[in-house]
């Protein structure tokens, strides 16, 4: 087998580990990593009387990477009893390098997440160099498993319960250097490499006999250890975490490593180590995590490689003009300055355009104050972005991105009014939420220039970019689109034109289906909580308040102007009395679905029920929960059909990634492959649907041999 680690004594009788799996570009904790380490301590418990220290540290420009993905993925059942020895090897090992009676120091040179955190932990002694987007921490929570190298058993010990569970375990957090300095992770944080070795070997020089800190008599773990064996009785002490991890969804990760680190704390390492073992193991060979490595590992990867972006060669963006500064506008020219690309942000006054100013302004305070940003950084941002009335002041610009109403008269005479002024090639961009680009772009000259670029709100935070590409968008225009997408931290997927594209049009779905529940006389606050624990980030009424009734009753006509096909719903009566009756039309106004005090989300309106057809309906709970994930699920699998959604890979990630769809499901196609019974299972429970609660659930006739014939997963996977 491969041999994936480096072993080199020095003449001080320092040994360097040097990490550097030859087949990979970045380092696993797979069967050769497993196999190496053995190899490295036999030699090292030979060699120990020689031996003044160790160094671990990596060749590559991450410093280890974490688990065999690929391997987790495919593991099944049968799997585990060799899955177990695995594990059981690797924290043997790491359990010997860290009582080996010799100084052992981890020298982080890049990034080390997930298992490069955990060979860490097993060192006495933890130095980062502070590289820029190097990044430290324990991210298993986020694909749906915990840390099984040792990772939740030593953190515990380091950080006590509370400590570890709300800084890193539960929450996934890939921190800075100099942030698991603060949290406690790392011990010393440097400069240059140079300073990176030399600081490890003063270390072991001035610290020839360590031990770790609960290896030694006086041990006592921070927090104290609790009294109660029972894990419902260490519940109390973490509930804001958990709520906010959990979401109301009972996910089996977080579930998973809350009860592997109180039953690990009650017992001696060597036990709680085989705890995590165990409760890894249940994790790994379960669906979730599998959806969840599809979705956020490969899928994550395939969409940010750019598969869907043409190989076309096309100049960089160098200065946008954004049209409109409302609170689109205004995040749009925020991440296109954060990124280094220079900004004009046009408004119909100077004032109104001053608030994308002001918003970047209030962003970048922020991050000066939490110490994420200098001074200095945040005025460069700041100088990057004019704001102006004036269309001559958009010269040159070989970009627009146009945020203004949701008004198709009033995008096209902008485009009118400012391509002129701008440069001759220009990418011309629409943000419009729902709008056909095709018919956006008959406006202009350059058709093939003309593309759509849905941000997600708040733009700063959301990670989505929906890119669509209208009938005549060249290839030049999605590739600049595409390029310009990553530059700015976003993840873009592509779609082909439509009413809603993919996104707006789907997560229309799962509201209308929503708030049709209540108008059937659902209890309002039994829609919520299904939802919520349907593993929905936001309840979908809070939802609709947020994004305003208003907007949805607009969009909603526009649809149905351009459709005959269009079925009214009660949810549009319930929308309509809303807004035109009851003047409810959302948080912005104060009143919605719930009422709003000083900008805080208070009670659902109890008016809700007297405007049902049938009062304190009872649904079953599930046929809740399910008639909103199926609306969104059927309504996927027609964009697919029709060609809006061009893979399932843009399908799962837009999903999650856009519009909260539950992330334990792997995206919103994952959940229509791996439903109970696969395909045909999901289809009907479809059919049963539809016989209660109407067509719109009937699942398409040759679904189970269409999904057959796709490739489920991106190339990478198997
Ligand atoms: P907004 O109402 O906050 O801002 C619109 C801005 O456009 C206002 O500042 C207005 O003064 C300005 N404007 C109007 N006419 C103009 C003109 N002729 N020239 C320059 N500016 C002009 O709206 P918003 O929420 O930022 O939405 C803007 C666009 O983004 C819409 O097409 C919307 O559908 C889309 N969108 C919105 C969201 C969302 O969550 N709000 C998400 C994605 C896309």
């Amino acid at each position: 087998m491969t041999t994936t680690i480096r072993y080199d004594r020095g003449a001080d009788g320092i040994v360097t580990l040097t990490l550097d799996d030859p087949d990979q570009s970045a380092n696993t904790m797979n069967r050769a990593y497993a196999a190496s380490m053995s190899a490295v301590l036999d030699r090292l418990e030979a060699e120990r009387d020689d031996v003044t220290g160790v160094i671990v540290t990596s060749a590559k420009s991450t410093f280890f990477a974490g688990g065999d993905l690929p391997e987790m993925i495919r593991a099944t059942r049968e799997d585990a009893p060799a899955l177990a020895e695995l594990l059981g090897t690797i924290k043997r090992d790491l359990r010997r390098l860290e009582t080996l009676g010799r100084p052992v120091v981890a020298a982080v040179n890049g990034s080390a997440l997930g298992g490069g955190l955990e060979i860490a932990l097993a060192c006495h002694h933890r130095i980062a160099l502070g590289a820029p987007g190097s990044r430290l921490g324990l991210p298993e929570v986020t694909l749906g498993l915990l840390p099984g190298a040792g990772g939740v058993t030593r953190t515990v010990r380091m950080l006590g319960l509370a400590g570890a569970l709300t800084t890193v375990l539960l929450t996934g957090r890939r921190m800075r250097p100099t942030d698991a300095l603060a949290a406690g992770i790392v011990d010393e944080v440097v400069a240059t490499p140079t300073e990176l070795l030399d600081r490890a070997r003063a270390w072991i020089a001035a610290n020839p006999r360590p031990r770790q800190p609960w290896d030694r008599p006086d041990y006592r773990m921070p927090g104290g250890i609790p009294a109660s064996r029972s894990l419902a009785a260490q519940l109390p002490a973490f509930p804001a975490t958990l709520r906010k991890q959990l979401k109301g969804a009972r996910l089996p990760a977080p579930e998973a490593i809350l009860a592997t680190a109180v039953e690990g704390a009650q017992v001696d390492l060597e036990t709680a180590l085989t705890v995590e073992t165990r409760h890894l193991i249940g994790l790994l060979t379960g669906q979730v995590a599998k959806n969840m490595i599809g979705a956020f590992f490969f899928d994550l990867k395939a969409v940010n490689g750019g598969a869907a972006r043409p190989s076309v060669d096309v100049p960089p963006v160098r200065r946008v003009a954004v049209l409109g500064a409302g609170m689109m506008g205004a995040g749009i020219a925020y991440v296109c300055a954060s990124a280094g690309i220079d900004v004009v942000v046009r408004d119909v006054t100077a004032e109104a355009a001053g608030r994308a100013r002001e918003h970047a302004e209030r962003l970048l305070a922020r991050k000066v104050r939490k110490g994420r940003a200098t001074e200095a950084d945040a005025r460069a941002v700041l100088d990057r972005i004019t704001t102006t009335d004036q269309v001559d002041a958009l010269a040159g610009c070989d970009a627009v991105i146009e945020a203004v109403f949701e008004d198709p008269a009033l995008k096209k005479a902008v485009f009118a009014e400012v391509l002129p002024v701008l440069a001759p090639d220009a990418l011309i961009a629409s943000n419009t939420s729902t709008l056909p680009i095709t018919g956006l772009a008959a406006g202009v000259d350059r058709p093939a220039d003309f593309i759509g670029m849905h941000f997600f709100s708040p733009v700063d935070r959301m990670p989505l970019l929906e890119i669509v590409v209208g009938e005549q968008t060249g290839d030049a225009a999605l590739a600049r689109a595409f390029d310009l997408g990553r530059r700015i931290g976003k993840t873009p997927i592509v779609v082909n034109d439509g009413r809603g594209f993919f996104t707006s049009r789907v997560i229309g779905r799962f509201i209308d289906e929503a708030v049709g529940m209540v108008a059937e006389g659902v209890p309002a606050a039994s829609v919520e909580q299904a939802a919520l624990q349907a593993g929905y980030p936001t309840g979908p009424l809070a939802l609709a308040d947020e994004v305003s009734l208003t907007l949805i009753q607009r969009i909603r006509r526009q649809f149905e102007a351009a459709s005959e096909e269009f079925l009214p719903l009660p949810a549009h009566r319930l929308v309509d009395e809303l807004v035109d009756a009851y003047e409810r039309p959302g948080r912005a106004a104060g009143r919605g679905f719930y009422s709003y005090d000083d900008g805080t989300r208070g009670r659902l309106w109890s008016g809700l029920a007297d405007l049902a057809t049938d009062a304190g309906r009872a649904v079953p709970f599930t046929d809740l929960q399910e008639r909103m994930l199926f609306a969104e699920a059927l309504d996927a699998l027609r964009c697919l059909d029709e060609g809006v959604l061009r893979t399932e890979t843009d399908a799962n990630i837009g999903s999650i990634f856009g519009i909260g769809f539950p992330a334990w499901t792997g995206g919103v196609i994952r959940y229509v492959r791996q439903y109970a019974g696969g395909p045909a299972g999901f289809a009907a429970r479809a059919a049963e649907l539809a016989d209660r609660y109407g067509d719109r659930f009937t699942p398409p006739a040759d679904l189970v041999d269409r999904l057959a014939a796709r490739p489920a997963e991106p190339a990478g996977v198997a």
